[in-house]
């Protein structure tokens, strides 16, 4: 079976004619759930547009390809909110569900994470992420805490982040104190909605 967490890289190509995107490029991207687990496909402008695919899959999204940064030259001294969620799900997510699912939160928060889809699968809630800076998709539980079950969560992630990054950041002085997903990401260019995107 496959597992509900998982990263998926944007291609550095197009899944069609196979050409490098280059940086600032758009590029529409589709996550297919198959029998081998979540799948993710990028294309060019022209081969999207020139011959769409009829499986649009769980979501689908037009996005602009940013050429990865060039590894950190110093390693990272402090665990920031990312690294750590990266670790956790490379450990062991299962364990660390309530954690994982918070650290999201606050990365959406944080308009580092924009929510692409939502699939709920054997009662399970997936949310689907993308990191802006390198364009992966990160599958999330949702684990439906209760405000009751949030606290402790929250004073479990600040304690793993040591001090170094509190929910509270202070860009927005929000705390994911409340999971209601009423607002969306949107995109630089004002032109990314998240999904529904007509190919045509
Ligand atoms: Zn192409």
């Amino acid at each position: 079976m496959a597992t509900d967490w998982d990263i998926r890289a944007r291609g550095s190509s197009c899944a069609e004619c196979a050409c490098e995107f280059k940086d600032q490029q758009s590029c529409f991207s589709v996550l297919r759930f198959t029998d081998e687990g979540y799948v993710r496909a990028d294309h060019c402008e022209g081969c999207w547009t020139g011959n769409p695919p009829e499986d649009r899959g769980v979501s689908m999204w037009k996005g602009i390809f940013l050429v990865p940064p060039p590894p950190a030259a110093e390693p990272l001294a402090q665990e920031t909110a990312e690294t750590l969620l990266r670790r956790l799900m490379e450990e062991d997510a299962e364990s660390h569900a309530d954690v994982i699912y918070i650290l999201a939160v606050m990365l959406e928060r944080k308009r580092q994470f924009i929510e692409r889809a939502k699939q709920t699968r054997d009662d399970v809630l997936i949310r689907v992420y993308e990191y802006r800076k390198t364009g992966e998709t990160f599958l999330i539980r949702d684990p439906m805490l209760s405000l009751d079950e949030l606290e402790p969560v929250q004073e479990q992630v600040v304690s793993l982040l040591g001090g170094g990054e509190k929910p509270q950041d202070a860009e927005s002085g929000e705390v994911p104190s409340d999971l209601s997903k009423g607002e969306t990401a949107v995109d630089e260019n004002g032109d990314d909605n998240g999904g529904g995107l007509d190919p045509s």
